[in-house]
């Protein structure tokens, strides 16, 4: 198991600092926020360490999503929320504070005075050279 003895999360995986506990298995650990956007708002990790969703392992990855699955299901449920959000800030320009990779399981309600994100637009011509771009450089 990869660690970081800086690193918070690691710090509570080991159980060195007190979390509120939802769901282990082998690969994933999920507890509450402590800083809620709503009640219920809580964060699944990969017990390996890494930095961010770029730098974590393809199979952390896929059992964070197994576990947000369940985790968001169960959120709902104890919440009666009547959706859920699931964000990944990843680096300091789009959020990012811990840098131990971690999705963020926010339960939704009908009017909880959260808004979504602003939508932008393209010039002519843009979006086909953003699509370019961007398309060719996946996987590489
Ligand atoms: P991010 O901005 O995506 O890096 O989010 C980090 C999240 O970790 C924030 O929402 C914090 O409220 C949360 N957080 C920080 N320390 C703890 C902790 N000790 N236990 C639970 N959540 C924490
Ligand atoms: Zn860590």
């Amino acid at each position: 198991m990869k660690k970081d003895e800086d690193c918070i999360f690691c710090k509570i995986i080991d159980g060195k600092i007190p979390s509120a506990k939802i769901y282990e298995d082998e690969k994933v650990l999920a507890f509450l926020d402590i800083m809620p956007i709503n009640k219920g708002h809580t964060l699944v990790v990969p017990k390996n360490h890494s930095k961010n969703l770029l730098e974590d392992d393809d199979k952390d990855i896929s059992a964070c999503m197994k576990a947000v699955k369940k985790v968001a299901n169960a959120v709902m449920k104890a919440t009666n929320a009547q959706g859920f959000n699931m964000g990944v800030n990843t680096e300091k320009a789009a959020g990012q504070a811990v840098f131990h990779t971690h999705f963020h399981v926010i339960p939704r309600f009908e009017n909880d005075g959260l808004h979504h994100w602003p939508g932008g637009k393209y010039q002519d011509g843009e979006m086909e050279k953003v699509r370019q771009s961007i398309a060719s450089r996946v996987g590489k």
